[in-house]
Parts: structure tokens; sequence; C-alpha cells
């Protein structure tokens, strides 16, 4: 018999889990200090929200998300809650926040890899005049910038199960 272990469902989810944890804690430590405010697109549970108001204190976090049903300990403020399709609530939100975010988090995917994919290709553009300079995204898919740096991941996360992209210029 092989030894060879195949990758399970229950792999993925943790590998997922972990480097979310390790890209956001990285990220939020790298852009300390700066004035822009934060996005995280898409509450769900509200687990990557809670864990991101936990550890900025010096920012607001802003939440994109079209149907709000997290845990009750991860609810947004309201006036922090921007509700509605990404599609529709990106674009709109420019001229609110002419100076971008100092960190957007996108973790909006669901089970279907090559959805999620099309979906980060589709959306990729409408993310990308929301960046301020300098500011970094953390996304769970493979995003499609031309312009933006992708960087080494952090100690503990997987690759291919997080991204980090810097807006250098
Ligand atoms: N990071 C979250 C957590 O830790 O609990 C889980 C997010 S869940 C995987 C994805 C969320 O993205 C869902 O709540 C879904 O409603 C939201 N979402 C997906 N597509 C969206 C869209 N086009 N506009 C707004 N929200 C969307």
């Amino acid at each position: 018999m092989s030894d060879h272990k195949t990758t399970t469902r229950l792999d993925l989810f943790i590998d997922r889990m972990v480097s979310q944890r390790a890209c956001l804690d990285a990220a939020i430590a790298q852009t300390k200090g700066r004035n822009e405010p934060v996005f995280e697109l898409g509450l769900g549970n509200g687990r990557t929200f809670h864990h991101m108001r936990e550890r900025i204190h010096d920012r607001d976090v802003y939440v994109f998300e079209r149907a709000l049903g997290s845990h009750p300990d991860s609810a947004p403020a309201e006036h922090l809650t921007i509700l509605g399709d990404v599609r529709d609530t990106l674009p709109a939100a420019r001229d609110r926040f002419p100076d971008g975010a100092s960190l957007i988090h996108a973790d909006l995917g669901g089970h279907n890899r090559e959805k999620n994919d099309a979906f980060a290709r589709m959306i990729s553009p409408l993310i990308k005049p929301l960046l301020a300079l300098g500011g970094l995204m953390v996304s769970s898919d493979r995003m499609y910038f031309d312009a933006f740096e992708e960087q080494p991941l952090p100690e503990g996360a997987v690759p291919g199960r997080c991204f980090i992209y810097r807006r250098a210029g």
C-alpha cells in the first residue's frame, strides 16, 4: 500500500484558515499607523472580520457584504457596513473613499474553484482603484493585477491558499 496521502477538504480548510490569519497579521502589522481605512470584502460568518476588528485599533474596518448573516459577536456596526453586491458597491465606494484603503481583505469565494477564479478576475479591476498607494491586499483567491506586486507569504501561510499584493505605484 502506498504511503502517499491525498489532500483532503479538511486539509484545505485548515490551510486556508491558518493562511488567512498569518497573512492578515502580517498585513495589519505592515500597514499599522496608516490613515486610510480597512475593507473586509465578504463577511460570511464574520471570523476574519472579528480577527481584524480585534487586531486593528487605529483604523475603521468597513465590511462589504450582500447579505448579513454573521455570528452575533462579529456583526459590523451599521455605519461601517456597505450592503450590496460588490460589483456595485466597489465602484460606488470610489467617491466615498478617495484616498482608498490601507488594507483590503477579500474572501468572497464559495466551493467552486473555477467560479472563484472567474469572479476574482472580474473584480480585480474594481478593487485596483480602491487600494491606497503602498497599501496591501490579502486574498484567498489569486487576483489579476498587472500593476501590483505579489508579496512573499509570511511564516505559517501555505502557498496557494492566500495571496498578498502591494500597490507600489
Ligand atoms: N471570511 C469570512 C469568515 O471568516 O467568516 C467568510 C466569507 S464567506 C467565504 C464569503 C462571503 O462573501 C459570503 O458571506 C457571501 O455572501 C459574500 N459574497 C460573495 N459574493 C459576493 C458579492 N458579489 N457581493 C457581496 N458579497 C458577496
